[in-house]
């Protein structure tokens, strides 16, 4: 398995001479089966989903993307993928089934699944919301090529060719999921947007560690998780929904994970102080890598 970061930022894109080294677009990873070939699963298609295009050599987008949550900066890139904007692409995107009572499918009875019609609808008309006139020019099902909308509900599923467990997480303002990839060899955890202090501070004040997060963690060759924070800034700012990226090293710890990525840096970080939060980790008995746009881990 080969899984390149698209962009790797938090919250808003950060552009400025500041942020290159680590790159300024918002949340997208591509999977590739195996290195060479074309990435067929996008995880979340913040700004940074422009820039697969580019690992695509020219060819369209044939796979599936799936999103955390609906946030923009894990959407917005949506309608700037050229390489799924095109004739010839097949996309399917699925999002996280919403909870009855929180704008899902209604009457329908909340039915999700990618061919569940009532899903179908519920993921365009969520979509819609944000990508529809006053707010932008087309609506999701003016794409061109052939895109299917759908959902996803937390458990086990199939999605080109991998494995795909999604589990609950907490974050803040819409139903969040987690993702464990495997193709059988290799493991990818893709837990992004995630706010372990909403059930309890654990045991060191960083959050709780609970079973969804170390399921979906358990012995991965990678976990990529949200590090929008440090230690120090949890106590004036996990209420804005998210972790600090000693939590996320020491979750990879307590669950066997083999690396970790610190993922979904704060859009005022800069590439220095991303140097520094690297420091902090280096020498360390678990391998931390700090996510960059472009940079590419073998599984
Ligand atoms: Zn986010
Ligand atoms: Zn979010």
């Amino acid at each position: 398995m080969l899984i390149t970061f698209c962009g790797v930022r938090g919250s808003t894109p950060a552009p400025g001479a500041d942020y290159v080294r680590y790159g300024g677009n918002t949340s997208c990873v591509a999977v590739a089966h195996a290195p060479g070939a074309a990435p067929v699963l996008a995880l979340d298609a913040g700004t940074g989903l422009a820039t697969l295009t580019g690992l695509l050599g020219g060819a369209a987008f044939a796979g599936t993307i799936l999103l955390s949550h609906l946030h923009w900066d894990h959407s917005l890139g949506l309608p700037f993928f050229r390489a799924g904007d095109r004739d010839d692409a097949r996309v399917t995107l699925l999002l996280p089934e919403q909870e009855a009572g929180q704008g899902g499918a209604g009457g329908d009875g909340g039915a999700g699944g990618p061919g569940g019609r009532a899903g179908v609808r519920e993921a365009e008309r969520l979509l819609g919301r944000v990508m529809s006139p006053p707010f932008f020019p087309i609506r999701p099902g003016e794409l061109r090529g052939s895109w299917e909308f759908g959902t996803i509900s937390p458990g086990q599923h199939k999605a080109e060719g991998f494995t795909v467990e999604a589990r609950e997480i907490p974050h803040k303002g819409g139903r969040t999921l987690g993702y464990r990839v495997s193709d059988g060899r290799a493991v990818l955890a893709y837990v992004t947007d995630h706010c372990p202090t909403s059930l309890g501070p654990g045991p060191d004040g960083l959050g709780a560690y609970h079973e969804a997060a170390v399921e979906l963690a358990r012995d991965a060759d990678l976990l990529i998780h949200d590090a929008q924070l440090t230690a120090e800034e949890v106590p004036a700012e996990a209420a804005w929904g998210h972790a600090a990226a000693e939590y996320a090293v020491r979750l990879a710890t307590l669950a066997g994970a083999r690396r970790v990525a610190l993922f979904h840096h704060k859009p005022s970080r800069t590439d220095e102080q991303l140097d520094a939060i690297a420091r902090r980790f280096a020498g360390g008995p678990l391998p931390v890598l700090v996510a960059a746009e472009g940079l590419s881990v073998e599984l």
